[in-house]
């Protein structure tokens, strides 16, 4: 695939050969199918489309120094869509079941699979939908995964920058002991409104803050939060955040290179008192901040307009270990076989 210019591309949806799909029938699931459409046939009152039975997934594919690809934690991706198929009450996928269909999506399309120094990395996305018709509010019997795949360009195509981020103060994404734990559709639904605003005001995003006190700094858009202070890694507790792998890796990380790690409540005022603050995910890996407004009250937080010391460490350990530059001592990375 000589002709894609792997850098230039964006984030977002891009045809490649093959999808791998698998149905839930009759209490249990087939056998993986592989095809090349890129449509699926469902019945007008699946429950995906009416009750928001929906799970995802997202993943990336790395091609490293040394030729060979790389799929990054995709047990933990596995275990956190059986987390929330139980949470929407859908038939989990069995972590195996997942593995294998992630692995086959890659091998089906390796020739979109980035090359290595591209900064650009075959994304993967994997879907879980009821699609057993029912009228009344109750789980479907009938369910469909899917994984499709497609390249995506490095997130800071102008280098790694921080971004302007708006605190809301009249939305939630997410209820306290509602589903902002499961990486569900409608928690997407509830925030791209203020997602949207934030946009149209000028910010790359939004941060939400606790549904409850709204006084402790909750989810950045669909990332998580962190901080840096006193030798210390900060990250939101929360019963209504997403548990991000990049964040628990980010831990184990920083915790190695001799940092303190809290997961604690972060008043909203704290943010003042940090060195350096950040969103991370898989999208950017970590996302350094230079400004937070708060939307509500209009007060400006400043950090550097240059990616912090920590952070640039921080996300030059995590990509260095996907990119096979540096020695994975954690076993994260799966390494798939190709002819
Ligand atoms: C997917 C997601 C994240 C990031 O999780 P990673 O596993 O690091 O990619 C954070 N917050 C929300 C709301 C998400 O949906």
């Amino acid at each position: 695939m000589s002709n894609i210019s792997w850098k230039e591309l964006p984030f977002g949806y891009y045809k490649t050969d093959y999808n791998v799909r698998c149905y839930y029938r009759n209490g249990k699931w087939g056998e993986l199918e592989t095809t090349d459409s890129e449509n699926i046939t469902m019945h007008m009152a699946a429950t995906c489309l009416h009750y928001g039975q929906e799970a995802f997934e997202g993943l990336k594919a790395f091609r490293g120094v040394d030729g060979k690809i790389r799929l990054f934690r995709p047990y933990e991706n596995a275990k956190r869509l059986i987390r929330s198929a139980n949470g929407v009450m859908m038939a989990p996928v069995p972590e195996d079941l997942f593995v294998k269909a992630c692995v086959e999506v890659v091998k089906k399309n390796e020739r979109f699979v980035p090359p290595s120094g591209s900064g650009a990395s075959l994304y993967l996305r994997p879907l879980l939908i009821g699609t057993g018709a029912e009228v009344g509010v109750k789980p479907a019997n009938e369910y469909l995964f899917i994984v499709f795949a497609g390249p995506v360009g490095p997130y800071f195509k102008e280098g790694f920058k921080p971004v302007k981020m708006q605190i809301v103060e009249d939305a939630d994404r997410a209820a306290p002991l509602g589903t902002g734990t499961l990486k569900v559709g409608g928690n997407y639904a509830a925030s791209l409104y203020s997602g949207q605003r934030a946009h149209d005001e000028g910010f790359s995003n939004c941060i939400y803050l606790d549904a409850k006190e709204k006084k402790y700094i909750d989810e950045a858009g669909a990332a998580n939060f962190f901080g840096i202070k006193n030798n210390t890694y900060v990250t939101p507790k929360s019963t209504s955040i997403l548990p991000s792998i990049t964040n628990m890796s980010l831990r184990e990380l920083a915790e190695e290179m001799g940092l303190k790690v809290e997961q604690r409540h972060i008043p909203v005022e704290e943010l003042s008192t940090f060195d350096e603050v950040a969103a991370c995910g898989t999208a950017a890996v970590v996302s350094p901040i230079s400004l937070i407004v708060d939307r509500g009250t209009g007060k400006e937080y400043n950090f550097s307009n240059e990616p912090g010391t920590v952070c640039t460490k921080l996300y030059n350990t995590l990509k260095g270990i996907q990119e096979g530059l540096i020695e994975d001592k954690h076993n994260w990375n799966l390494i798939i076989e190709t002819k």
